[in-house]
């Protein structure tokens, strides 16, 4: 059976998101949603999975004013919230009977998880993801390399499913891998709130600068004369991602032959990203005042995406033999 293109994505609700977000995920968000039918949303069961204290709801909201920010369009896409759709835990359940315990545990990372954090949701949750996945029959998933593996037992899951009810039921859904996986923070290290080194989407113009302006560079650039090499310095990550490629070369060979200073070639970097903030923080400010409306966007998604997940699961209880 032919299954049309559709594109699931969930992110767990963080509040406000940083530039590592829009790079890794939204921008690939931005892209799939000009092209496919796209289902994105908030995955708070998931969030509950890692924390002991309630989900906040203005956790949720924060980041869905982010997605709407960065251009996501709840005209062309369904925005919902996972723990408003009871589908996912029943398919999960259905799911279950059918997935060995042996599947689970080749998932990277399960024996850790086991004897650090060793509840049943916490290591069934890679499950819990394909049901999310395939209570809407997706065909593709964007995901980051260190999730190909959930992606595969999501995989195996619709394949042992497809043979239990002896039809297609549900397709293999495929891999979208972002072009940028892994921001670098401010430090070098991987962009994260908890490590505090990460720039806030809509963060006052302010901050950012200081932040930018504090920023290490390459070690060697002591003096302004000093050469230094862009690949082994922060900032340059940043360029990457936020600077037109048309500027790299002028600022490499400038950067190795001492020709700019750090200084300016922060600068650059500041020109390009306030901008670019700049537009997110106004988007935002609009959404913020208006907070009933993105509930009631998100409300409207959430209902779209029920109509959806109610067909698979009657398709999928019919095949089990399971009164409909
Ligand atoms: S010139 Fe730019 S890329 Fe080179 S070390 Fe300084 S800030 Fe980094």
């Amino acid at each position: 059976m032919q299954h049309p293109v559709r594109v699931v994505s969930g992110m767990r609700p963080t509040g406000a998101l940083h530039l590592g977000h829009f790079h890794g995920v939204l921008q690939s968000w931005l892209r799939l949603q000009g092209e496919h039918d796209c289902y994105f949303f908030v995955a708070d069961w998931h969030a509950l999975t890692d924390q002991v204290q309630p989900v906040a709801e203005t956790a949720i909201y924060d980041m869905v004013v982010d997605w709407l920010a960065a251009g996501i369009d709840p005209q062309r896409t369904t925005l919902f919230i996972q723990s408003r759709m009871p589908e996912h835990a029943e398919l999960f359940t259905l799911l279950a009977m059918h997935t060995p315990l042996s599947w689970l545990e080749r998932v990277p990372g399960f024996k850790e998880v086991a004897e650090r954090h060793p509840s049943f949701g916490r290591l069934g949750y890679p499950l819990l993801q394909a049901a999310d996945i395939l209570a809407y029959k997706a065909t593709h998933v964007p995901v980051g390399q260190d999730q190909s593996a959930h992606l595969e037992l999501c995989r195996e899951v619709a394949r042992r499913l497809n043979q239990v009810v002896g039809a297609a039921l549900f397709p293999e859904p495929a891999a979208v891998f972002s072009p940028t996986p892994r921001l670098s923070g401010l430090d070098g290290r991987k962009m994260s709130k908890s490590a505090g080194n990460a720039i806030g989407m809509r963060e006052a113009p302010q901050e950012v600068r200081k932040k930018v302006v504090r920023m290490p560079t390459d070690p060697r650039r002591v003096h302004r004369g000093d050469v230094g090499e862009p690949e082994r310095c922060p900032v340059w990550a940043l360029h990457q991602v936020s600077t037109p490629s048309a500027e790299f070369a002028p600022l490499a060979s400038g950067c190795r032959s001492a020709a700019i200073g750090c200084v300016d070639c922060k600068q650059v970097l500041l020109d390009h990203l306030l901008p670019q903030q700049a537009e997110w923080r106004a988007r935002a400010v609009q959404h913020m005042a208006e907070p009933k409306q993105v509930h009631w966007l998100v409300e409207v998604g959430t209902e779209r995406a029920r109509v959806m997940a109610r067909k698979t699961l009657r398709d999928v209880r019919e095949g089990l033999g399971l009164k409909v």
